[in-house]
């Protein structure tokens, strides 16, 4: 029995830690650390140090990385194990409401056949890319990118969310010329327009090639690389291509039908606040689910679960003032409402506070990056209710910032905080300047 004094079985057909570990978040944040070097060395210059042999090396990286991966990954299974869970290494089928099949794990290589009183699905999610998009089998995903046998010399990214401008960053601190391609009007859609505008700007200073309002026509391999046709008539010739455009609950072939497990009009399992699924004795979360796909949303879904289910304290995980962090380069860490999203909300009036500034660690480089800072406030309770920041270490910022916003503090409160000096996260501190409606974005 485990740890809860229940039998637990966990089948998980690849290798423990899902996406987050072992092809997502922490391989990802790794790369950005790598390419976040390049940047530093620049900064370095201003300061009178030299590097006359700098240089990167991508296997090097690679095995760095890989190792760490399958140490994490190693330390989540052997975590299992302590808590008394067994592992089986194999795709579990759903047969019905209570019974799972593992093919190839029974006696004599047959299924293996588990009951089970409750079960939970976690199966996460998948890289989508439009398959009728001619010579899209070209480009590859997130998944390969982690794993690219050499590092490109040219690259095009299509897709305007976290993933896109995430890796575009990447490529391009490392020395890929890189061209992020989207369809719609800025990057990062449903974020706060000021960052959009703000991002995008800051991208083009660290030299990636922003094409917006566009899309691919086709994909077409050649002897040197693969010609991307787009639709402004373009067709630019990379050697990687890779796409982006969002990612799919993984629920194929799970058998979700014959346990009366039903999906939601987007094709994500359908769960109720307490994250039980349209079968009485199944519950499902995290990416699977679609609602805020984002791992430390996906671990509170779990404690809900676990509260509900095994304590008998049904819990429902609150998704208001969730941060989130965008692993550009810049970076962008935001948490509450954008200030569109506050102008609905907040019935009233909005006030915004916003500040632009370069940051100090610049001073002596050619560099014009700013930082964006920018408060929203909802105007007749005066809570804080967005924090927007898009600027070196806005990541670590935005998780303190956070917990102001979730205890829903006012500004008043914010401004009673003494600044800590200096820094780039006293600007929160002390914003004194309202901006005028007529500038704020929409
Ligand atoms: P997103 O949903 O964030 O972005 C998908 C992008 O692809 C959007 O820009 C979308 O455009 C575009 N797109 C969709 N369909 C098409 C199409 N047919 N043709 C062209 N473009 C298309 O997905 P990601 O894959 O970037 O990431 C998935 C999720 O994973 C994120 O939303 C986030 O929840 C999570 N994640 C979180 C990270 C973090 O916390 N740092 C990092 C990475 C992922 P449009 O906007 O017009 O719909």
């Amino acid at each position: 029995t485990a740890l809860g004094g229940k039998r637990v079985a966990i089948a998980e057909e690849f290798r423990v830690g899902g996406t987050c570990v072992v092809r997502g978040c922490v391989p990802k944040k790794f790369m950005v650390m790598a390419s976040e070097v390049s940047h530093a060395l620049e900064i370095a210059e201003g300061y009178g140090w030299s590097f006359d042999s700098a240089k990167f090396d991508w296997p090097t990286f690679l095995e760095a990385k890989d190792v760490e991966i399958a140490r994490l990954s190693g330390i989540y299974a052997a975590n299992l194990g302590k808590a008394g869970v067994d592992l089986i290494h194999g795709r579990a089928v759903l047969k019905d409401a209570h019974t799972v099949e593992i093919a190839g794990k029974g006696e004599d290589g047959g299924p293996l056949v588990i009951t089970a009183e409750k079960i939970l699905i976690a199966t996460g999610g998948r890289p989508w890319v439009p398959a009728d998009l001619p010579g899209v089998e070209h480009a590859i995903t997130s998944e390969e990118a982690f794993h690219l046998p050499e590092l490109p010399k040219r690259i095009l990214i299509a897709g305007g969310g976290y993933i896109a401008v995430e890796f575009a960053g990447i490529f391009a601190g490392l020395g890929v010329e890189t061209t992020l391609i989207y369809r719609g009007p800025n990057i990062l859609r449903g974020f706060d327009d000021d960052v959009r505008a703000h991002l995008a700007g800051e991208i083009e200073k660290r030299g990636i090639k922003v094409i917006l309002g566009c899309q691919h026509t086709s994909l077409e391999k050649t002897a040197t690389g693969i010609v991307n046709h787009l639709e402004n008539g373009m067709a630019l010739e990379t050697d990687v291509v890779m796409f982006a455009t969002g990612r799919v609950p993984h629920v194929k072939d799970l058998g979700l039908e014959t346990a009366g497990v039903a999906l939601n009009d987007d094709g994500a399992i359908k769960v109720d606040a307490f994250s039980k699924t349209t079968a009485d004795n199944i519950w499902a979360i995290g990416d699977v689910t679609d609602r805020m796909n984002l791992t430390p949303v996906a671990i509170r879904e779990a404690v809900a679960f676990h509260e509900t289910v095994w304590r008998d304290t049904p819990t429902a995980f609150d998704y208001e003032a969730v941060a989130t962090a965008v692993f550009s380069q810049p970076p962008v860490g935001v948490v509450g409402l954008s200030e569109s999203e506050a102008r609905h909300v907040c019935k009233g009036e909005v006030d915004v506070y916003v500040a632009r500034f370069r940051p100090m660690k610049y001073a002596f480089t050619g560099s014009d990056e700013r930082v964006l800072m920018k408060l929203v406030v909802d105007a007749t309770s005066q809570k804080v209710v967005g924090v927007h920041i898009v600027g070196p270490e806005a990541p670590e910022m935005i998780q303190l910032a956070a917990i102001a916003v979730k205890a829903g503090l006012t500004k008043a409160q914010w401004d009673a905080t003494c600044a800590v000096h200096p820094t780039m996260a006293e600007e929160l501190v002390t914003l004194k300047e309202k901006q005028s409606p007529t500038t704020s974005a929409g």
